[in-house]
């Protein structure tokens, strides 16, 4: 059995040895690195299972550090965990919208932390084994197991959280959800309240599969609730 492998980016070094020491205890391999450079160089050349990244770093911060991430194809669909200490000006929604899977505030306890992390790869694992399966619907094809989207056979860049909301929408099709259901299906407990971030993300998936994202054909707005993916979509027109 592969353990998994994380990078943690602190500058603090007290910090990244207590979650060094306890992730290893915890049977996971880590990596240190005490700088978004010193990172970026390596992940090139080593692509973890999870990254965990501290906002205020010398140099280089979290935020950028994080979409340079999120632009190398190998690194893009890495789940990340953003550190963030108390008082620090953390925009949750910034964070979320680069594509961090997670954050947790400093300072927080070994178990917190520990369960965060199990939480994250346990939704991770159970995406990927529980529905490996091709969704089609009209001119949209969504591979799950390789994590493609095709729209009329063009292949569609998607980050991992674009992927899971399509993909939920249109396993749900014609069924209104909730930006709360899709909040706690997709981001988790924690994010309960910040249904802006769901917003967000659909407003980026209609750029990328709507003719004209201001008219969506796909994804339709329910008013009050939430979204739904139109299941008679061409078939109107
Ligand atoms: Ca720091």
């Amino acid at each position: 059995m592969s353990r998994e492998l994380i990078f943690v980016v602190e500058d603090e070094k007290h910090i990244l040895q207590l979650i060094k020491y306890n992730l290893e205890a915890a049977g996971y391999r880590v990596t240190t690195f005490e700088s978004g450079e010193s990172f970026l160089n390596e992940v090139k050349n080593t692509v973890p299972d999870l990254i965990m990244l501290d906002i205020m770093l010398p140099g280089m911060d979290g935020y950028e550090v994080c979409r340079q991430v999120k632009q190398f194809p190998s690194t893009k669909n890495l789940p990340v965990i953003m550190l963030t200490a108390k008082g620090d000006e953390f925009d949750k929604v910034l964070g979320l919208e680069l594509g961090a899977d997670d954050y947790i505030t400093k300072p927080f306890s070994v178990r917190e932390l520990l369960a965060r992390i199990k939480a994250l790869f346990r939704r991770i694992n159970t995406s990927s084994a529980e529905d490996s399966e091709i969704v089609k619907h009209d001119g949209i094809i969504i591979d799950t197991t390789r994590r493609e989207v095709y729209k009329d056979g063009e292949l569609i860049d998607m980050p991992l959280k674009e992927f899971e909301l399509i993909k939920m929408l249109v396993k749900n099709k014609g069924k209104v959800l909730s930006r709360d259901i899709l909040l706690e299906k997709i981001w988790g407990f924690d994010y309960y309240g910040e249904t802006r971030t769901v917003d967000v993300h659909i407003r980026y998936l209609r750029q990328k599969i709507e003719s004209d994202p201001s008219a969506p054909q796909y994804i339709e707005t329910v008013r009050g609730i939430g979204y739904r993916f139109n299941d008679k979509a061409r078939q109107v027109v």
